[in-house]
């Protein structure tokens, strides 16, 4: 028997109802802020990747699927969506567009990582990009927008935690002043940890490590560094998240996994599904697009992982009713009857209702079970006596009751079950 390859998961049918839930949502509040969809190639060249996600990251350095193609091309499956549209929106001229140039997505990425509850090799994500608006309203607009989303899908028990990570200007004293803290600290350290040291100082921040976290503890914050620009740049933030009503925690342990993020940077937590508590994790990375080649456009944008929103909204008891029923089954016996089934099934879907019959030639009492596993509201049994005198009983399945019903008559049909 072949299995699936670790780190992967099924989606069944009668779990897809939650999902469709969340990305009806997603679209939803996108379309209310005004962001558009793109899609694009689940895998790219990988040198995307290296420069835009960052060769110092974890993601690039332990987590890409990286393959050759037959061409002997470097290719990975996206580990993260936004690399993959900032190279869209500099090749199809979009960098021109009127801005801000809005866009949302709903895609598969892929992790070579450790599987566990909220953590797998394939994972579904919903994100947004905001670009070129460099304002803090823009910040607050985004996160915004994901909030309104928690809102609107019932997670209640969330956290926002902000943070600013400077940018080029301020970042090196800052990343100076932890690397000093960090060389005195280094024993205890993750081996990980250790060579982060070297390259870059701030994912020790990031570390999941109990000891590594212990440490960053007392380890130097970013706003102590941070220039005037980006200071200014903190409080107008908080000033607009104000504004909108949204309560946030200023955390200077975000740092985010990613290396293009500049500035903002903010997280929202759950405390109700353990270890992997992160459901959106999202910033500003002004430095992108320009780091792969295109023009210097300023870029905001977060993702959320959906299974963690699913594990969360199953937590707190959220998720919603699922609803699997059918309106009609009409159950036959013989040929002619399956046949007269078939016509009296299609006009009942034309009219835009849940309608099956029998296709596998089955005993009236096998037929009568299959009618109840599907949840059908109703059901007409038809057979010779039926199709003779073209009469024959609608069974409301709840409350037992039977109406004798013309079966030529389709729209007093769709009367009685619609
Ligand atoms: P983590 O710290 O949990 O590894 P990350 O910083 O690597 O997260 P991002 O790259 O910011 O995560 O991705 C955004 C969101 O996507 C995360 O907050 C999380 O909800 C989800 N996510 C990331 N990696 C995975 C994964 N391997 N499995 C499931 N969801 C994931
Ligand atoms: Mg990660």
């Amino acid at each position: 028997m072949i299995q699936k390859p670790k780190g992967t998961f099924d989606i069944l049918p009668e779990e897809i109802p939650y999902w469709q839930f969340i990305e009806q949502k997603a679209r939803k509040v996108s379309r209310r802020f005004g962001f558009r969809e793109i899609r694009t190639p689940v895998f790219e060249a990988t040198e995307l990747f290296q420069r835009g996600v960052g060769n110092t990251t974890d993601v690039v350095q332990k987590e890409m699927y990286t393959f050759e193609d037959r061409d002997g091309r470097s290719l990975t499956l996206r580990p993260e969506g936004t690399a993959g549209i900032a190279r869209a929106i500099i090749e199809n001229g979009k960098c021109g567009d009127a801005m801000p140039l809005k866009l949302f997505y709903f895609i598969n990425c892929f992790r070579y990582e450790k599987p566990q509850a909220g953590r797998s090799r394939e994972f579904w994500q919903f994100g947004t990009e905001m670009y070129g608006a460099e304002t803090p309203e823009a910040d607050a607009e985004v996160i915004s927008l994901a909030h309104s989303l928690l809102k609107e899908i019932g997670l209640t028990e969330i956290t926002l935690h902000i943070n600013s990570i400077g940018c080029p200007n301020c970042r090196p004293t800052y990343r100076a002043a932890l690397k000093s803290y960090f060389e005195a600290n280094k024993e205890p350290l993750c081996d990980t940890c250790k060579g982060r040291l070297e390259t870059n100082p701030m994912r020790i921040l990031d570390c999941k490590s109990p000891i590594c976290k212990e440490i960053a503890k007392n380890a130097p914050k970013t706003f102590e560094h941070l220039c005037a620009d980006c200071s200014a740049h903190m409080d107008a933030l908080c000033a607009n998240l104000n504004a909108l009503n949204i309560p946030y925690e200023i955390d200077p342990n975000i740092v985010r996994g990613l290396d293009y993020y500049t500035r903002t940077v903010f997280e929202f937590i759950t405390p109700v599904i353990g270890a992997q508590s992160t459901v959106c994790g999202g910033g500003r990375y002004d430095g992108l697009v320009k780091e792969i080649g295109g023009p210097n456009l300023s870029g905001i944008g977060f993702a959320m992982g959906i299974t963690r929103l699913i594990l969360a909204l199953e937590a707190t008891g959220k998720l919603p009713a699922t609803d699997y029923e059918t309106d009609l089954y009409i159950a036959s016996m013989g040929k002619d009857a399956a046949k007269a089934a078939l016509t009296i099934a299609g006009a009942v879907r034309d009219a835009d209702l849940r309608c099956e019959s029998d296709l596998v030639s089955r005993s009236l009492k096998a037929q009568m079970k299959y009618a109840d596993k599907k949840g059908a509201r109703f059901t007409l049994i038809l057979g010779d006596n039926e199709l003779l005198s073209g009469k024959a009983n609608l069974k409301n399945m709840k409350t037992s009751e039977q109406t004798e019903v013309d079966i030529r008559n389709i729209p007093a049909l769709l009367s009685l079950i619609r």
